[in-house]
């Protein structure tokens, strides 16, 4: 960058990745100040906060420390709760140890209070024995053990041990042959979605979304408790049942909600590991489609939750979900709970910009977008510099690919004002390098018209006092 211009507008923080985001998740090894601040400036634009643990309390102070890292950076970063969801469970047995399910031998889950034995167990969960039929697959503890249903009784099943284990307490149930009459949201996520709307985070992800009519009902919970003036979340549905791959729903999921996680934790039990490279390519090329982020999640760099790198294998993994077209990579326990959160970020950024660097990726990206310009949102090879008076917007942008959102201290409706900020941010963030780089701005006036872009003007970096040809900083 001209060093003139460098002095006048110093980069805030040097921008970590061009293209693709990074979602880290919060646990206890990273809930503090310091290790949040670092896994930010290590290239974490996203916070996930996964209700699935830990108290609401503790989630707003984690909010409250990204809220003054970004204070601090003057660069949004996007706050997204995880709601939990029907997360299913087994009952509780006899022995804290559990029971030793043998090969073949016959197990009964019933709706029975008393607990478990080698026979038998609860399964709490009266839709999951009415959903189920003869033949349908179980799986217990993210697939250590497979059931297959073979008798089935009023309130019971009676099932085969395919694949043997130790069943312990409340061990999670994965039912992948069943669509289940059930809410997708639990007593336990309704209130802990009134706390995301109450605090103000930015993204609400719904996991073990089945249909596209679940979409529905979590936007209408969002509208019917949203306390008023505060900004409404974006809504990511979480892809982790087959379910929803069935006839349309997929494409109307990704319709209904503003962003999407390709959830491979969950979505790698209840499908066979070889299909997930293929559905993580056909849910990332329906969201390209549609215009709509998404996230790849899961394993990302799993061996880096106890060691300081990665297997050539998870390297590649990360690399592939890219150039598929992922805008966003996330880590779970490498960063919530591992002994390498801070170098797990990095890592992952390491590897975005190798790939951005690879002329290829680049190439994949511009003729995956032409291949139907009609009906393709394009992916523009060229940066996308987002001017919004609200900080809840440009947070939400921050998991867009190639988007870098910068918030305008004035709401004036004067478009001269604003094309000035568009220059001072695209200085500021280092997006130009010279005070002749041009700037193409697009809006739409009068402001906060949804749709209504009607004006573009290409301006030289410098700014208003170049537009006369003398290039100077004002
Ligand atoms: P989880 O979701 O970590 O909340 O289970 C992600 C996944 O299943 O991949
Ligand atoms: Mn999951």
């Amino acid at each position: 960058m001209n060093a003139n211009l460098t002095s006048a507008y110093p980069t805030l923080i040097p921008l970590a990745s061009l293209l693709p985001s990074q979602l880290a998740t919060l646990g206890p090894a990273s809930n503090n100040y310091e290790m949040i601040e670092k896994l930010f400036l290590s290239g974490a634009d996203v916070f996930r906060l996964n209700f699935s643990h830990g108290s609401q309390e503790e989630k707003l102070e984690l909010l409250n420390i990204i809220r003054s890292v970004e204070e601090k950076y003057s660069h949004p970063i996007a706050v997204l709760g995880d709601l939990q969801g029907p997360k299913l469970r087994v009952g509780e047995f006899s022995d804290p140890k559990g029971v030793y399910l043998e090969k073949d031998q016959r197990f009964v889950l019933d709706l029975n209070d008393a607990k478990g034995d080698n026979n038998r167990v609860k399964l709490p969960h009266p839709e999951i024995i009415a959903a189920s039929e003869v033949g349908h697959i179980l799986l217990i503890d993210d697939g250590k053990m497979k059931l297959t249903v073979v008798e089935k009784g009023d309130g019971w099943l009676g099932c085969n041990v395919d694949v043997p284990g130790q069943i312990k307490d409340r061990k999670g149930v994965n039912t992948p042959d069943s669509v289940l009459e059930i809410s997708p949201l639990t007593p336990k996520d309704r209130s802990d979605l009134n706390y995301m709307l109450k605090i103000g985070v930015d993204w609400v992800a719904l996991s073990f979304v089945q249909r596209a009519s679940d979409i529905v009902e979590i936007n209408e919970l969002i509208d019917e408790n949203l306390p008023e003036g505060m900004p409404r979340p974006s809504v990511m549905a979480k892809i982790e049942k087959p379910s929803c791959f069935l006839g349309n729903e997929l494409s109307d999921i990704v319709d209904l909600c503003q962003g999407i996680m390709v959830a491979r934790g969950d979505l790698g039990v209840e499908c066979a590991p070889e299909d997930v490279p293929i559905l993580q390519k056909t849910i990332i090329e329906e969201c390209r489609l549609k215009g709509k982020p998404v996230v790849v999640a899961t394993q990302m760099l799993e061996s880096m939750i106890e060691s300081p790198t990665p297997t050539r294998a998870e390297a590649s993994d990360v690399a592939t979900a890219i150039y598929d077209g992922a805008d966003a990579i996330m880590l779970s326990a490498e960063s919530a709970a591992g002994m390498y959160p801070v170098e797990a970020v990095t890592m992952q950024q390491r590897i975005i910009n190798k790939v951005e660097s690879d002329s290829g990726y680049m190439k994949l990206q511009e003729s995956k977008a032409s291949f139907d310009a009609s009906e393709i949102t394009k992916r523009p090879t060229v940066p996308i510099l987002a001017i919004t008076p609200f900080a809840e917007t440009a947070r939400q942008l921050s998991l867009s690919w190639g988007v870098y959102a910068a918030v305008t201290e004035t709401e004036d409706d004067e478009f001269d004002l604003v094309l000035r900020s568009a220059c001072r941010a695209a200085l500021q963030k280092g997006l130009v390098s010279t005070p002749e780089d041009l700037l193409v701005v697009t809006a739409g006036l009068p402001f906060g018209t949804p749709g209504a872009s009607n004006v573009i003007r290409v301006v030289p970096a410098a700014g208003p006092a170049c537009w006369d040809g003398v290039c100077r900083i004002d």
